[in-house]
């Protein structure tokens, strides 16, 4: 209400840039606690369970995101096909400028495996591989009778890179070290209880924020609201474009989702949504899942009760890998495109287009409109020409923030589905330790200490 009762004072990009200072303030803040809290929850929520237990876990995660990831897609083409916003209308939508670097689907592939294995662990704080192209002329001889010779023009992919956080490699990186760490019983507890003091300390930060957190959304969407440009712009084919993503993502987000969880959990999926809501208007103000990663977990632990053992390792890599709302919208995307360039896809481009969209979903970082830039390798996969993305750039803005909600949602309802399928293991360590939480499951130990040192106490004392 406030973004829309400003907009007829045509603020200059000046004043609006001001008037949204505060909401720049809490994405700063946010973001500012996503590295710590990403390594220091999946070191200490893996090296807190036996390999076992991560291991069931982690395929129980990983069969649920692809589960929904691919349903997503699965709905998203669903809805394009019987919509058919892009078809059988004169009107083509108005291009907005913007260039789009190509990139081709082999390489974005290797790239993403690339990024996996940071070199550097420093670097990959802010930095990701990316590949660039760059044309060669090579000279070729050949003798045929007589020595030819003939250049040829080759366009090489070469290393190169883009800022950001290399989500992807500190997960993998902390995966492994908590699972390292985990295995090495006593001679780890001292980094066990580094990572999990810097957990504690991280969660304590974000329950500061959260207080903050209301007045900066308030400025972040009412800023985003005074600055849309003319609401015409939605009209025509691109709102039709935009209902059929809106539609596609409350069907995925408010029934398949909900009906996943309640057919797992046998709970009311609608009140442990109700816990998630700060999450979700986090995500809507933000547009991103990594910098509402903090709120994510607050929300489920404090809220939902959910244990924190799972959501310390399930809520990081669902907010670096698991993206539904992303993956339904790349789909969408790219069978509109094919629609407005009059172009039939067969059923094997459509299947191409949902292998790729689904890829795409996890190479995209959880930042702003990263699903634009990963579009690129959907609509070169079926040879859809790339420059179209600039066609729907003009809505993005507000579709990103509704599928960043949805890519939220994804992660979190999948904490409550993971947990509840691992209860057994997780019970089984419960009874193995005495302790329901992981913060006390260090008691037994450090009781082993203090017997220790009393023991020893003891035994220095004897000898006197
Ligand atoms: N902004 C989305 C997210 O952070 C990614 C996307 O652009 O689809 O989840």
């Amino acid at each position: 209400m406030l973004g829309f009762a400003l907009r007829p004072q045509n603020l200059t990009l000046r004043d609006i840039k001001y008037f949204s200072f505060p909401g720049e303030l809490l994405m700063r803040m946010l973001k500012m606690l996503v590295l710590p809290l990403l390594v220091s929850s999946l070191v200490t929520g893996i090296s807190s369970l036996d390999s076992k237990a991560s291991g069931k876990m982690g395929i129980r995660a990983v069969v649920y995101y692809m589960v929904t990831t691919l349903v997503a897609v699965f709905i998203g083409i669903v809805m394009v096909m019987i919509i058919r916003p892009g078809k059988g209308r004169r009107d083509r939508p108005v291009a907005t400028s913007g260039s789009i670097e190509p990139v081709q689907a082999a390489d974005a592939f290797l790239d993403l495996i690339r990024n996996m294995f940071p070199p550097n662990l420093v670097e990959a704080c802010f930095k990701q591989y990316k590949t660039v192209y760059k044309k060669t002329i090579t000279i070729r001889n050949e003798v045929r009778g007589c020595l030819l010779q003939e250049s040829v023009e080759e366009v090489v992919p070469m290393s190169g890179s883009s800022g950001g956080v290399n989500a992807l490699g500190l997960v993998v990186f902390s995966m492994c070290f908590g699972l390292v760490i985990g295995s090495m019983k006593q001679q780890g507890q001292a980094l066990r209880d580094f990572f999990d003091g810097l957990n504690e300390a991280i969660m304590r930060l974000v329950a500061i924020i959260i207080w903050y957190a209301p007045v900066g959304i308030l400025f972040l969407i009412a800023g985003k609201i005074v600055e849309m440009k003319d609401l015409a712009e939605m009209g025509g084919q691109l709102g039709m474009y935009t209902v059929t993503v809106i539609a596609g993502l409350l069907i995925h987000g408010l029934l398949v989702l909900p009906l996943l969880y309640f057919l797992v959990t046998r709970k009311n999926p609608f009140t442990f949504i109700g816990g998630l809501l700060q999450a979700l208007i986090t995500a809507l103000g933000t547009s991103s899942s990594s910098a509402t990663l903090p709120i994510t977990f607050r929300c489920l632990e404090e809220n939902n009760k959910v244990d924190k053992r799972v959501t310390r390792f399930v809520l990081p890599v669902g907010a670096t890998i698991n993206m539904d709302g992303t993956a339904l919208y790349e789909a969408v995307a790219a069978i509109f495109i094919a629609q407005v360039n009059d172009m039939d896809l067969n059923f094997g481009q459509i299947l191409t287009i949902s292998i790729t969209a689904t890829a795409a979903s996890i190479g995209a970082a959880g930042i702003p409109q990263a699903g634009l830039v990963t579009m690129v390798i959907v609509l070169t996969s079926v040879g859809l020409p790339t420059e179209d993305i600039t066609l729907i750039i003009a809505v993005d803005w507000f579709l990103d923030r509704l599928r960043t909600t949805t890519n939220v949602l994804g992660d979190s309802l999948g904490a409550g589905i993971v947990e509840h399928l691992s209860r057994q293991e997780l019970q089984r360590q419960d009874a193995e330790t005495g302790n329901s939480v992981i913060e006390e499951n260090e008691k037994p130990y450090q009781l082993i200490c203090q017997e220790n040192d009393s023991l020893k106490h003891h035994n220095s004392e004897t000898p006197m």
